[in-house]
């Protein structure tokens, strides 16, 4: 079984942070983080309907002009997650240019704050120069976005200003049992794309024509097994307190995929404690904490370039899981 997400840190571990996950099946991507994006090709670029930002620290919102620039001719919105105070960013990023001439341009930017509460939604769009339509706020407990092909949920940590992590998550896996396809004659064929498409939206009436018979959808379940889902977490620019450990450990839980910082090596544990970051040992104590399945060290401090071996050593020291 193929898996359904497809990661990639853009710009290694000491790059100015954005992680790509594409989501291959909807032709879809998601960024976390909007740090250095030019990496990003044009396709993938085009592909972005969501970008969920920790905070905006320049080195992790920097990408935010390039992205714009991406979506001004199309006609899909895109969404920015972050957290409280980011639509205020937003606002002020897009009052820096002139926008007398794109009148005309579908471009839609949705801004939605997650304060730990509730979710704040603000609408930006080209055709009224990008002015602020704010939107009624929703309570949230996390969830920010449930999509039938996953769900993103984030938590508030504390990095001097509040700063979202986040855990993406397919609700679960498909596979088709080939034995039982088999056993009752059934081939193989596109009909078991749109059998796993309806399972997935939970609309499981109606039927499908498979060869030439046609059977109720209903009575083809038992040739779809399920399993857990494939989960990725993303964290970064963390105050090492107890709070901020506990919220991280459980919602990176027995993630498959863990990107977490690492700023400081141990011997800078005080430059860590004053600028609200984690160590190399911090990260790797979190992560077994967790339980997750494979570890990404990211974010290293320039001041450790060359170093990079040293600092896995002592993430994995603290670890002792697989790390990439
Ligand atoms: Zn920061
Ligand atoms: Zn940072």
């Amino acid at each position: 079984m193929k898996p359904a997400f497809h990661h990639k840190l853009l710009n290694g571990r000491y790059g100015d942070p954005c992680l790509v996950v594409r989501i291959i099946r909807e032709r879809r991507a998601l960024l976390f983080d909007l740090g250095d994006i030019h990496a990003l090709s044009p396709a993938v670029l085009s592909r972005v309907t969501d970008v969920f930002v920790s905070h905006t620290h320049i080195d992790h919102f920097i990408g935010f002009d390039a992205m714009l620039r991406a979506t001004l001719r199309r006609s899909a919105p895109l969404t920015l997650y972050g957290p409280s105070g980011i639509t205020r960013n937003v606002e002020g990023r897009l009052r820096g240019y002139a926008w007398n001439l794109i009148r005309e341009y579908p471009a839609e930017i949705v801004v939605v704050e997650y304060s730990g509460r509730s979710l704040r939604r603000a609408v930006f769009r080209a055709e009224s120069g990008f002015a602020k339509q704010t939107l009624p706020r929703t309570a949230s407990d996390g969830l920010l976005l449930e999509d039938p092909a996953f769900t993103v949920r984030a938590a508030v940590l504390d990095h001097g200003i509040p700063c979202l992590a986040f855990s993406l998550e397919e609700p679960f896996r498909m596979n088709i049992d080939k034995d039982r396809l088999l056993r009752r004659n059934l081939t193989v064929g596109p009909w078991l794309t749109v059998l796993k498409r309806k399972v997935r939206e939970g609309s499981i009436a109606g039927y499908l024509i498979v060869g030439r018979k046609r059977y109720a959808l209903r009575d083809l379940l038992d040739i779809v097994r399920l399993g857990r889902g494939q989960k990725i977490c993303y964290a970064t620019d963390i105050g090492i307190n107890r709070k901020n450990a506990g919220k991280l450990i459980a919602l990176a839980k027995n993630a498959d995929s863990f990107y977490c910082e690492a700023y400081f090596m141990e011997e800078d544990r005080r430059l860590a404690a004053g600028r609200y970051h984690l160590t190399t040992g911090e990260c790797g104590r979190i992560a077994r904490s967790a339980g997750v399945g494979k570890l990404y060290p990211m974010h290293f401090s320039p001041r450790y370039h060359g170093s990079e071996a040293e600092l896995i050593k002592e993430v994995e020291e603290e670890f002792g899981g697989r790390i990439s």
